[in-house]
């Protein structure tokens, strides 16, 4: 949601841990004053931060956030982009000093599913430009503004163990085990399934199961049938930071089997798992509030 801020007054106002609304104001080096409102996404805040996080990042410098009509005409935008209403910002993210690359975060943001991503902004390597756009998606490279591809990967030759490296002591960035999670299931459920670290409809099934049996300790009385239908949803608790448990355990599985990194596979919801959330509610169209209640659950069955 876009949410307004005057400015100056509310410059050193946090947003988050790492964000305050100042570094979201944008003048103009051609003269374009600073506005005195500033309108500012916290969708874009929460991606901010998911990125910092996943990178270990120390730093994050934005270059240009919000930008008034005028401002954006005089450094060459048409008046009307993302950066007008508040909802994109041009960002270099920087860890042990050193730039990461435009390339490793264009890939995670993809990941994620944002869908307004600008590799190379304004042709530097190490600055990406970032919207929350949620329509149709813009993947461009501001090079020169080529687009038209759906992978960054693919585009700009970079791997999966790059984005999500060996041994990163982070905590949210070990590649989605779905094998992990089989495991667990069979352990804990009999659910006998063959451990290959693929989500298919034997697993989804088991991992219903397991949501139906836990529900039902919690009080429910459903059948279980390994089918999320209304009745399911109906009974379903809502699980935040702070949770521990069974049914953590399985959210995790079920974002692990969208190919999120749920912070983890260990059963305690923390800063991971919500960022994890977040990022699931942001890429369905659901309000991205980091709670996973009845249609966040829904989503994650379907
Ligand atoms: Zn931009």
């Amino acid at each position: 949601m876009v949410k307004t801020y005057s400015f100056p007054g509310d410059s050193d106002l946090k947003l988050s841990e790492h964000f305050a609304v100042g570094e979201f104001v944008t003048s103009s080096d051609y003269g374009g004053d600073y506005p005195s409102e500033v309108p500012i996404d916290d969708h874009l805040v929460d991606i901010l931060e998911q990125v910092y996080a996943h990178f270990d990042c120390d730093c994050a410098v934005i270059s240009s956030g919000y930008r008034t009509y005028a401002v954006d005409i005089d450094v060459g935008g048409s008046g009307y982009g993302m950066h007008t209403r508040g909802m994109a910002a041009d960002v270099c993210f920087r860890r042990n000093g050193a730039e990461l690359p435009s390339r490793l975060i264009a890939c995670y943001l993809q990941d994620i599913g944002v869908k307004g991503i600008g590799y190379r902004c304004g042709g530097a390597e190490n600055w990406t430009h970032i919207d929350t756009r949620t329509e149709s998606e813009w993947f461009g490279d501001e090079t020169d503004y080529s687009c038209g591809y759906n992978d960054y990967y693919a585009y700009t030759g970079t791997t999966k163990t790059e984005v999500y490296p060996d041994g990163d002591t982070g905590g949210t960035s070990k590649l989605p085990d779905v094998a992990a999670v089989q495991e667990w299931l069979n352990d804990n459920y009999f659910a006998g399934l063959v451990v290959d670290g693929i989500y298919g409809a034997a697993t989804k099934s088991a991992l219903i199961h397991a949501l139906q049996i836990e529900l039902n300790i919690n009080g429910a009385n459903l059948d279980v049938d390994g089918i999320f239908g209304e009745k399911t949803k109906a009974e379903i608790l809502c699980l935040w930071q702070g949770d521990t448990g069974k049914l953590v355990y399985i959210l995790q599985g079920l974002l692990i089997a969208h190919s999120f990194t749920a912070g983890g596979f260990d059963g305690i919801f923390g800063a991971g798992t919500k960022a994890a959330v977040i990022a699931f509610q942001y890429k369905y169209g659901l309000e991205a509030d980091g709670v996973a209640g009845k249609e966040t659950f829904t989503a994650l069955c379907g």
